[in-house]
């Protein structure tokens, strides 16, 4: 048989559709177990992967990782949803995690529509035989199947922050950021703003076209620039630097009628650097509000189903005058106190 129709690994696995005249119209996820799907005649089922061709929770269309907004953007295409390679297609057809690589940034579950994908912390996919699932090699009607999860209801939260989760995904990151090298941090940023429902493009590395590290827009209603910046030397620059992608880019597209700027970070750099008090300047002197967004802030939006869009603009500016990172953004983000204890940690608090 063809190896086009099949690749090199043989028939293609089967995937799986609804038993006929089942619609979906809610997906309620959770953290620690698999969703629950209620369906238009009343009855529930446990979710159940799919396995679809195009495993969007392992793989962008190359229309997400481009620029709309900026389309002669020289985007790096990677495809990869997982930042930390931590995914990977099974023989079965499902997708598999590997625990220990797992970060549970949530963005391969926040792409699964049928909620298959849960984090406990890290992610776990569910494949299991149910009687309202029937095995099909036919990909359209998995496609159909598909198609009537992305229009359910979506709710629940897929993981809360507490003291270990918070500690353990600062650890892991670190530990890939070492692995993987000086891509991580913009691949894992680009990713979680897309999961977030920001259009996003990473620069091509070595390409000098443009200096910004992403640039941002559509589907998102603002058109916008980011730096991902690790570590808490490197941060610093990022104001300035993103003065410098600002200007270049309303050099080439002209003055937007609405423009923002944001770093993403994995630590807050402390207030007695000059970071807080740059930001402060520059929205001051051109009126450019520079957000500062942590990597666990958009975990955060991430597990909990939340888009940027629906965020109050200015949510994410902090500077030299506000109190707390934790009270002006975090806690107004998920609408309650954090289930953290107050011990400082410089993903959630600004040190003295
Ligand atoms: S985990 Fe979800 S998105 Fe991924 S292949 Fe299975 S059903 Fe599709
Ligand atoms: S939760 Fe994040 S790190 Fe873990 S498998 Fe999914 S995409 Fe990869």
């Amino acid at each position: 048989m063809s190896q086009i129709l099949f690749g090199n690994h043989g028939p293609a696995a089967p995937s799986k559709t609804l038993r006929r005249g089942l619609i979906p119209i809610a997906v309620n996820v959770t953290a620690t177990a698999t969703g629950i799907i209620e369906f238009s005649n009343g009855s529930t089922a446990e979710a159940t992967c799919l396995r679809c061709p195009s495993t969007p929770c392992m793989t962008f269309a190359d229309s997400e990782v481009v620029s709309a907004s900026l389309p002669e953007f020289p985007a790096d295409r990677n495809p990869s949803v997982c930042p930390t390679g931590a995914i990977t297609k099974t023989i079965s057809g499902a997708p598999s995690v590997n625990p220990d690589a797992c970060m549970f940034c949530g963005v391969c579950a926040s792409r699964c529509p049928v909620g298959a994908i849960y984090l406990n912390p890290y992610a776990v996919v569910k494949d299991q035989p149910h009687p309202d699932f029937l095995e099909t090699r036919d990909s359209k009607e998995t496609a159909a199947s598909f198609a009537l999860f992305s229009s359910a209801a979506r709710r629940g939260v897929f993981l809360e922050e507490s003291d270990d989760v918070v500690d353990e995904l600062r650890s892991r990151m670190e530990r890939a950021w070492k692995t993987i090298g000086d891509r991580f941090p913009d691949h894992l940023a680009r990713n979680l703003l897309i999961a977030a429902g920001v259009g996003a493009a990473m620069r091509r590395k070595g390409d000098v076209f443009a200096r910004m590290d992403l640039v941002l827009g559509a589907p998102w209603p603002m058109y916008g620039c980011a730096e991902a910046e690790f570590g808490d030397v490197a941060v610093l620059d990022a104001p300035r630097d993103l003065l410098d992608d600002v200007a270049v880019s309303v050099g080439r597209l002209g003055k937007p009628t609405s423009l923002i700027a944001l770093v993403v970070t994995d630590v807050l750099p402390n207030r007695r650097s000059e970071y807080w008090r740059i930001v402060q300047d520059i929205r001051k002197v051109v009126g450019l509000s520079i957000g500062t967004v942590t990597v666990l802030a958009l975990c955060m939006i991430v597990w909990s189903g939340r888009r940027m869009r629906d965020l109050p603009n200015d949510l994410f500016h902090v500077d030299i005058d506000t109190p707390s990172y934790r009270q002006a953004v975090l806690e107004p983000l998920v609408g309650r106190p954090l289930r953290i204890g107050s011990e400082p940690r410089p993903s959630v608090d600004i040190a003295k």
